[in-house]
């Protein structure tokens, strides 16, 4: 099915060609008709499957479609979780809107830098603005824009907007924006927070689940290798070596953690870099770009890193530390085979973690056959007494009492 079959004009087709688009994925194939007619989704969509696109070129006619004499007006407000993505989604806007014969302004908006440039950049107004929800308010504080005319909201990764505890902020947002507009959810899980906010947001919602989708699939290959936990640096090092993978992404639990195994990794005379949230948003954003030039080879990572982080052709992630729940395994594993490509996702399971990993794949469904690789076979086999968490201790798909509270927290601010 080619993208003009979906009622996108000219430009938008261009767009898409232009950035080397084929054909729609599913979730845009699903989404951008009913975007285009003025209704609300609720799309659950898993990460790396085009929802970018999907929400980004209906939006962007449908902005252009309108008129606005006078003075430039807020009118898309798209509400991300995090800095990177922020960052990631302006860019990809921007790309689309190119093909338009007067492109929107897209401002975007993030916390951890300074707010005198964003203040700046939206002088003037913006058409468009992309942001995490705390800056936004500050924005919104400082009069630097109103969004009483805003007439299309994203929310992007909604679950994650839960998870980073913007409950709060998201039910201040809200009451600022005017009662019509037009809504569209994305979220890779529905965790009862999502489910609650999808059902007071939205009208009559067209809900879209994208499941397998043979052309751009992901073909994750799952693996779990047994090792003790104080040989996983070593491991880690040999795979790099024995794997031939030009850059592997790889989880650890805390930023600590990251520092150290990075230091080591350096040490040992690979280029890598830790990524995590102390670190300045400079640094971050250097890090991200080294990476995807194949400057730095390895990057040890918090959950941070764990969304919205588009790498192309990233062929492995680690698990070098398990992620604390089934869905943060998701996100992880969702940043390697991304649009189609393949790549392997791979967790280090000690003894004390083995329980721990079971329930991750008693959550997803999984069953991810235990290896081992010569030379790094554990010596410990059995959990030790005072091993934590060996008996599971998951966040899972059942809402918290946290969970609940920011749930109602959304709507009694509604
Ligand atoms: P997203 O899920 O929006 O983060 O997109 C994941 C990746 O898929 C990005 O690198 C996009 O550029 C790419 N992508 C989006 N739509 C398509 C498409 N129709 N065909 C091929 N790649 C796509």
């Amino acid at each position: 099915m080619p993208f003009s079959s979906l009622g996108l004009d000219p430009a938008m087709v261009r767009a898409a060609a232009d950035k080397g688009y084929a054909a729609p994925t599913a979730i845009q194939a699903a989404a951008i008709p009913p975007i285009l007619q003025g209704r609300d989704i609720l799309g659950a969509a898993q990460t790396g499957s085009g929802k970018t696109a999907a929400f980004s070129l209906p939006l962007l006619q449908r902005l252009a479609g309108e008129r606005h004499p006078g003075a430039r007006r807020l009118r898309a407000l798209v509400l991300v979780p995090t800095r990177e993505l922020a960052a990631q989604v302006g860019e990809s806007m921007r790309g689309l809107a190119q093909q338009l014969p007067s492109p929107p302004k897209i401002a975007v908006a993030f916390g951890g830098v300074s707010i005198n440039p964003q203040l700046m950049a939206l002088r003037g107004g913006a058409d468009i603005v992309v942001a995490t929800p705390g800056r936004l308010l500050d924005l919104a504080d400082h009069r630097a824009l109103r969004l009483s005319s805003v007439s299309m909201l994203v929310l992007d990764e909604a679950d994650r907007l839960f998870d980073l505890g913007f409950a709060d902020e998201l039910g201040r947002i809200l009451a600022l924006l005017p009662g019509e507009r037009q809504n569209l959810l994305f979220s890779a899980t529905f965790p009862q927070a999502v489910r609650s906010l999808a059902e007071s947001l939205l009208r009559a919602p067209v809900r879209i689940e994208v499941q397998a989708e043979p052309a751009h699939e992901p073909a994750i290959q799952q693996r779990a290798i047994e090792v003790d936990a104080g040989r996983r640096t070593q491991l880690l090092r040999h795979l790099v070596a024995h794997e031939g993978w030009p850059r592997v992404l790889v989880f650890v639990a805390t930023k600590h953690a990251a520092e150290i195994v990075a230091d080591k990794l350096r040490k040992a005379g690979l280029d890598a870099e830790p990524f995590h949230g102390v670190l300045s948003q400079g640094k971050r954003t250097q890090v991200l770009a080294d990476f995807k030039a194949s400057r730095v080879q390895v990057v040890v990572a918090t959950d941070l890193a764990a969304r919205g982080i588009d790498v192309v052709q990233l062929p492995a992630v680690v698990n070098y530390d398990l992620p604390r729940s089934a869905v943060d395994y998701l996100h992880r594993i969702g940043r390697t085979g991304r649009a189609g490509e393949s790549g392997v996702a791979l967790s280090f399971v000690s003894a004390d973690r083995e329980a721990h990993f079971r329930l991750i794949e008693k959550r997803q469904g999984l069953n991810v056959p235990r290896e081992r690789i010569a030379g790094f076979e554990p010596v410990q086999t059995q959990p030790s007494a005072r091993a934590p968490d060996s008996t599971g201790g998951i966040k899972g798909k059942r809402p918290s009492k946290k969970d609940k509270l920011r749930a109602a927290s959304v709507l009694s601010r509604k």
